[in-house]
């Protein structure tokens, strides 16, 4: 069976199981082998003699030997087998077994044996119903193994992803080795079956370590050789805009300097290397990196209107809606402001269909415009008419695929930069945006105070909210994050809905209290940003739909329920939606964990507003132990691959893929290689 092929090609796996796989984008017997675990789980040591176990605990094994064969008895619907497992110093335990008679003449009295499964106690009596029975040998050889936890959805069951998992094993053909031969020869990487084999189901904790170090490596090498692949293609390409050279006192400028503050030293420099790119010969494309606050937005826009008022179109990308809303809304104002002859078209999924004709016929009919969108721009058929620079904000949400088809678009390819928060260090984004240049906002505005954080246990909370109070006297506005948008009976965190209820009752109609949230439709999010942003709304409970690039500058506390369950960067992040104006900010981290562990993680935010700083430390405060945990960078979404725990390996294999390009820029020796790539490309939207 060929990677390709479809997974219902795999036994026993029906129309219903099928859809449900697709809902975890599982579609081909290559995808189900890349649904790696998301972590591992051992089998527990046998309790010692004597030793009882916990109530309601999962599963647990014991030691025990029967003193006859088992009975089967013949129920109605089906057979029935029990024994009586005889433990040192404990009680014995009923085993219960359902349809398996044959374990009459499988388990022998007087054999010590381990018994697996959930321990009950029933008046009084500790029983396992369906456990599992293994010999010493076996199950101490099991203690070595690690059992895969996979990313599931509802119906799906881990065994069921794990048979099927085992069984595409089987029946796959693996391709030949799909790295140079100098490289697994240097690393002593296990070989490819070996390394998908032991990654699923791994016989010791070495032999994972082993497995994954090569799919780490493997899924780098790949996503750089295909974007040097595309870099050969692209970087080439003439620039066709003609732009006059920067005149001294031209329009870009003048908007410049009536701006109401002055430009960081950072921003100054990304923009002027925008105005250079515009004129270079061969079109370009930028990473601008600044922390949250550091004011991208501005930048864009002077940038785009450099375009614009050579008569050239310039779009701007969101990966929300509510933030492309926000841009055009910003863009507008500005245009207005400075007297600017100029008008922004807006683009997003939730306009009605003759909203978004019209702006896609000013789109292909006008010179001179501001573009504003979000993926609609990209997905529907929208026609440019001489697009020179198209900028993506946040585009960490973005796909490279996405990305490309934009850049066809049109006659010419426009120049395009990307602007980005998240804070990774700047060896590893020159490699991994190898395709572009750099520019780096270092510095926040200098008018802004450093965000004061707190970290506090819940019974904090009235005096949190009243403290909210305060601020919203002073006319400032507050955001309240909860994870969840409606209760739930699995994750114990605070919701939208509810939340949002309880504030008011708290308040008492003294406060407005707007609520907002993913499962909401687009236009009434809309609504409720807008209505936060004109200060209708004087305290919004949130989930994390806010993270990204909101900006009410007048909003001065945002306090964060269960903070304890989200990583740091995406706390700083969250964070980086208050500090926005020239007031003083707060930050309230509410930690509802029981321990002191977590009061020590939330303490780096409290320590520094620096993005980079904090995802240093986070990485330092984690173990090994994590590796298969929450992920440190989940923003690059790598299947296998963490940017920040693995850029050892990140490194290797740039250097490897460089060499590999300079020996054999064609890739003819390596066309298998080349293939690979191809279908790499295919299957995976990485989102940088
Ligand atoms: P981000 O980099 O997170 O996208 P924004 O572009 O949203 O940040 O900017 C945040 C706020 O900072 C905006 O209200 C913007 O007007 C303001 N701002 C931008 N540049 C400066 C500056 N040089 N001095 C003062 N305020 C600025
Ligand atoms: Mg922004």
């Amino acid at each position: 069976m060929r990677l390709e092929a479809s997974i219902q090609e795999i036994k026993g796996i029906g129309e219903k199981t099928k859809q449900l796989f697709a809902k975890i984008g599982v579609y081909t017997v290559g995808d189900i082998l890349l649904h790696f675990p998301r972590t591992y789980q051992q089998f527990p040591e046998p309790l010692a003699s004597g030793e009882a176990a916990g109530e309601g605990e999962s599963a647990c094994a014991i030691r025990g030997i029967l003193r006859q064969v088992p009975l089967v008895h013949r129920g109605k619907r089906m057979e029935i087998t029990v024994a009586t497992a005889y433990r040192q110093e404990a009680e014995p335990v009923e085993l219960i077994w359902y349809r398996m008679p044959y374990l009459r003449s499988q388990l022998k009295p007087k054999i010590p044996y381990i018994f697996y499964g959930k321990l009950l106690t029933e008046k009084g009596r500790q029983k396992m119903e369906q456990c599992a029975v293994y010999n010493e040998g076996q199950y101490a050889a099991l203690r070595e193994s690690l059992q895969p936890i996979y990313g599931l959805t509802k119906g799906l069951t881990n065994q069921m992803v794990k048979k099927t998992v085992s069984q595409a094993l089987d029946a796959v053909e693996f391709p030949a080795d799909l790295l140079p031969g100098f490289v697994v020869e240097r690393e002593k990487f296990p070989g490819e079956e070996q390394a998908y084999r032991e990654i699923h189901f791994p016989e010791t904790f070495d032999r994972l370590l082993e497995a994954r170090n090569r799919l780490v490596y493997e899924e780098f090498f790949y996503f750089l050789l295909c974007s040097q692949l595309q870099q050969q293609n692209q970087s080439a390409v003439k620039n066709n805009w003609t732009f006059p050279p920067v005149a001294k006192d031209d329009l870009v400028e003048r908007t410049a300097a009536a701006l109401p503050y002055e430009l960081t030293a950072g921003q100054r420099e990304s923009l002027d290397s925008l105005r250079q790119d515009l004129r270079g010969a061969f079109v370009s494309q930028r990473l601008i990196q600044g922390d949250v606050g550091s004011g991208k937005t501005v930048v864009a826009f002077l940038a785009m209107l450099d375009a614009v008022s050579q008569g050239y179109q310039a779009a701007i990308m969101a990966p929300t809606e509510v933030l492309a809303r926000q841009h055009a809304q910003t863009f507008g104002q500005m245009l207005e402001e400075y007297g600017l002859p100029y008008e922004v078209v807006c683009l997003v999924g939730s306009m009605t269909a003759r909203e978004k004709r019209m702006a896609r016929e000013k789109i292909a009919g006008e010179d001179g415009l501001f573009v504003v969108g979000t993926h609609a721009l990209i997905q529907d058929a929208v026609d440019f008419r001489q697009l020179a620079l198209v900028i993506t904000d946040e585009q960490h949400r973005f796909g490279v695929r996405q990305r490309e088809t934009l850049t066809k678009k049109g006659a010419s390819c426009p120049h395009t930069a990307v602007m980005s928060a998240t804070p990774i260090p700047r060896t590893l984004a020159m490699i991994l945006y190898s395709n572009m240049r750099i520019s780096l906002i270092r510095e926040l505005p200098a008018n802004r105070l450093p965000i004061k954080t707190c970290a506090v246990k819940t019974e904090k909370r009235p005096t949190a909210y009243r403290f909210i109070e305060r601020e919203i006297e002073l006319g400032h506005q507050a955001y309240v994050i909860c994870p969840l948008v409606e209760a739930s009976e699995k994750t114990e965190a605070e919701n939208v809905l509810e939340y949002g209820e309880k504030l008011r009752a708290f308040y008492g109609g003294k406060i407005s209290v707007g609520i907002l949230h993913g499962k909401m439709k687009p236009t009434e999010k809309n609504r409720i940003m807008e209505s936060f942003a004109a200060g209708e709304i004087q305290v919004l409970v949130s989930t994390t739909v806010v993270e990204v690039g909101v900006n009410v500058p007048n909003a001065t506390v945002i306090l964060i329920e269960n903070a304890n369950r989200f990583g740091l960067a995406a706390l700083h992040q969250l964070r980086g939606r208050v500090g926005r104006g020239k007031d003083q900010s707060y930050c309230i981290l509410m930690d509802s964990s029981k321990g002191e562990k977590v009061a020590k993680r939330l303490e780096i935010l409290n320590q520094s507003n620096d993005g980079f700083y904090i995802a240093e430390q986070d990485l330092k405060l984690r173990g090994p132990g994590d590796l298969f945990g929450v992920r440190q960078s989940g923003d690059f979404n790598f299947r296998i691959a963490d940017i920040i725990q693995d850029a050892g390996w990140l490194q290797k294999a740039a250097a490897d893929v460089e060499k590999l390009l300079k020996e054999d820029p064609g890739l003819v020796e390596h066309s298998h290689l080349h293939e690979y790539a191809r279908s790499f490309m295919e299957r995976n939207t990485y989102v940088l």
